[in-house]
Order: structure tokens, then sequence, then C-alpha cells
């Protein structure tokens, strides 16, 4: 089976036993030598940017090293699509749904363009997310297994698109959310699986201080004073301008910067209006760096992440929250939004601090500044809960598992 996508460089499966240990990664060999060459594909709606392409770019070589046939495929559209599935998006996540009623027929019109285009024919088909739902057309005669992968947190989803999205989830053999609270009532088996990230990942792996150093000054950020980061695309719901107000009350009582760094996404059309939106708020202030990075920035983001002093996730709705991840897995304390993914995470003063509002984040950061030891075993106990739970062979794991499970009954 060809692949897809370009695939990353690989990193060996083996090299995984320094971070986890031999046994862990002896019982993923295990678990794959009963799916040698089988089928899978991917698909979702993003080559880059944002939590799902950051997974499958790890999740994909890996699998393939374990010995199964994996494609991952990327569907495109126009504009007009994108727009409708950031509306989707949002909606999901509980807001509103202003498309006209038409929207629903391009939507599915563009599922059939990428249907003629794309080769569907995995023996395990894992689509991700509401963009590509309707691909299930391609399924013959209830051939193969095909499982819908919501990164979404559905607790409260918006009920227009939810009754559209619903009768097609239904038809797949099974979904996967990221948190108990985001499943959905449904006819078919749901499964847990946390997202994840590859500890040895450009963005992720271990760095000199001095290239820490290097990258702030790079950026005019000044290593001598605290650092505030938050990195995010420029979206709403990540309330980067909510940001720019709690480091306002902090600034107050501490001289710290604040870093907001981020780029767009291929399927997230409104990145530049909420980049000119948090400028406008940031207004003239030396202190405040707004970094509009390239796709290609993951030793940049590993630098800043490092090189800060306290992470912010202020989201206002999250699915899960790979930034917080990344985070915690650098031993950073983290003030995150209790929101979506977000609590499975942080869990409040043993692995970061939870806030609910601008005024509540303000005073946790100033809290983590006052108390340096506190943020310090924060970040230690962040990072054991990582390596416990989110981390890519986990995943890996877990995907073995499922195909194991789908073979034996079908
Ligand atoms: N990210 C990135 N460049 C950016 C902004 C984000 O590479 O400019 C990465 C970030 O490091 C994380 C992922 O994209 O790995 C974002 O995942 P998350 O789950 O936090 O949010 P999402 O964007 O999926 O809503």
């Amino acid at each position: 089976m060809s692949t897809g996508m370009p695939l990353p460089r690989l990193i060996h499966i083996d090299d995984y036993a320094s971070v986890l240990g031999e046994p862990q990664v002896e019982e993923l060999r295990t678990l794959a030598s009963r799916l040698q060459g089988r089928t899978v594909q991917m698909v979702n709606s993003t080559a880059v940017g944002g939590g799902v392409a950051e997974i499958l770019t790890r999740l994909v070589p890996i699998l393939q090293e374990l010995g199964l046939a994996i494609r991952w495929d990327v569907i495109t559209g126009g504009n007009d699509f994108f727009d409708i599935t950031k509306a989707f998006h949002n909606a999901l996540h509980g807001g509103s749904y202003e498309m006209p009623p038409e929207s629903f027929e391009v939507f599915l019109a563009y599922n059939e363009q990428n249907l003629a285009r794309l080769q569907m024919e995995g023996e395990f088909t894992v689509i991700h997310d509401p963009q590509p739902v309707a691909l299930l057309k391609a399924r013959h005669d209830q051939s193969g297994h095909w499982i819908w992968r919501c990164h979404i947190d559905l607790s409260r989803p918006n009920p227009t698109v939810w009754q559209f999205l619903e009768p097609w989830v239904n038809r797949y053999d099974g979904a996967i959310f990221s948190s108990p609270e985001f499943s959905r009532q449904l006819s078919i088996p749901q499964y847990l699986f946390y997202p994840c990230i590859d500890p040895l990942a450009e963005k992720n792996r271990e760095m000199e201080p001095e290239f820490v150093r290097g990258t702030l000054e790079r950026f005019s950020i000044d290593p001598a004073r605290p650092i505030l980061t938050q990195i995010s695309r420029f979206d709403r719901l990540k309330d980067p301008v909510g940001v720019v107000r709690a480091y306002r009350i902090v600034k107050r009582y501490f001289d710290c910067q604040l870093v907001l760094a981020g780029g767009g996404a291929d399927d997230d059309p409104e990145g530049a209006a909420v980049l000119a939106e948090v400028q406008e708020a940031a207004a003239s202030d030396a202190d405040v760096h707004i970094l509009n990075l390239p796709p290609w920035s993951a030793t940049e983001i590993n630098a800043l992440q490092r090189g800060s002093t306290v992470i912010i996730q202020k989201s206002l709705r999250e699915g899960f929250g790979l930034t917080v991840t990344e985070a915690l897995w650098k031993k950073k304390p983290v003030v995150a939004s209790a929101v979506g993914g977000i609590p499975t995470q942080v869990i409040h003063k043993h692995t970061g601090l939870l806030a609910h509002s601008v005024e509540g984040t303000a005073y946790q950061i100033r809290f983590l500044l006052s108390n340096p030891a506190i943020a310090s075993r924060l970040g230690e106990q962040g990072h054991e809960h990582v390596r416990e739970h989110f981390l890519i062979t986990s995943n890996v794991r877990r995907y073995l598992t499922l195909f194991l499970h789908l073979l034996g009954s079908s």
C-alpha cells in the first residue's frame, strides 16, 4: 500500500526504551506481530498545524515501523468547505451555528469530491474529526473496519450540527473519544484514547540550555526576566486576548514578559483575523512578543516552552490541549483553564493550577512567580503524569489493541 503523506524522519521504536523501559517496547512488538502487513488508512483534514496533525506525524511512522501497511491521507477543500468545518468545530464545542442550511450539502459535496480523489482501501480506516466523516460512503458491503476518531469536546454540542453528524457516526464500527465526558449516546462501541506527545520528536526532545537561551534572544525575549507563554493557533477559543489581559494584571506586580506564539492550520480560516485582534490588544507593549510561526517551528516551540517561567493555556473550549502535555513533559508549571481535556492533565495543585477567568489566571500566575519551589514541584509531578498516560507509545498500544479486537470480533 502506498503512503499518501510524506513521512517524517523515522525514530526507531527501540529508541523509546530509553524513556519507557525495554518491556513496554517489547509489548508493542508483540502486539504488532499479529498485525504484520495489515492495511491501515488514517484520514484527517490538515497535514500541519493543530494537535491531530501533530499526533499523526508521529503515530503513522511508528505503526509503519512496527510492520503495519499504513497510509495517511489529507482531504482537500475550498475556503467555503473550511469555513463550514470551522463553524462545525465551534458549534460542536457548544457555540451557535450561523451557516445557511445548504452548508450541509456543500460539506457533503466536498466529501464526495475527496472520495473521487482518494483511494480508500484500508482494512482499518480511521477517520479523524468531522471534516472527512462522510468518506464512510466508500465502504461497500460492510467490508473493513471503520472507526471515527473524535478529538473534539462533544459534551455540549450544538444540536443542529450534531443532528447532522450523528447518523454518520452511528454507521461506523466504533468511535474514539479523548475523555469520558466527551462521549455521546451512540449505537456503536466507544473507546477512550488519550491524545499523546512523542518525547523523542523535535518538539519535545531534550535541549541544551544554551540553545534555549539563544532562541529566546533571537526573538528579542529577555532570559533574565520571567517569561509567561501561551503556544496556540490564533483561535478565539484559545482566548489569546484573555491571555494579554491576565498578563496586564500580573505585570502590575512582576516585571514579566508575555510570549504568544502560534501559526495557522490549513483547515483554520480564522487565524489572520484573530492575530490582528491580539496585536491590537497588545498595543505597543515591548514586553509582549507575538510570534507568528511557520509550520516547521518545532525546535523553536520546544525552546520557547523550555525557556518559559510559566506556561499558560487559557482556552475557552479545548479538545485536549497538547500544548499543555508538551509543557508538563518539560516540567513547566502550567496555569490552564478547567475546560475540555485540560483537567485530565492539570490536576489542580498536583500537576499544575487550574483557573476559570482572566483574574483567576492572573492570580495563579502570580502565585507561581512568588513560589518557585512549588512551581518546580508541580512541573516534576506533571512530567511523571505525562510519562504515565500521555506518551505516543500508549497511543500506539491502544490502536494495536483496538485493531486486534476488531479482527477478533469480525
Ligand atoms: N502548534 C504548532 N505551531 C503553532 C501552534 C501550535 O506546532 O503555531 C502545535 C502545538 O505545539 C501542539 C499542537 O500544535 O502540538 C496544538 O495542539 P492542541 O491540542 O494544543 O490544540 P489544537 O490546535 O489541536 O486545537
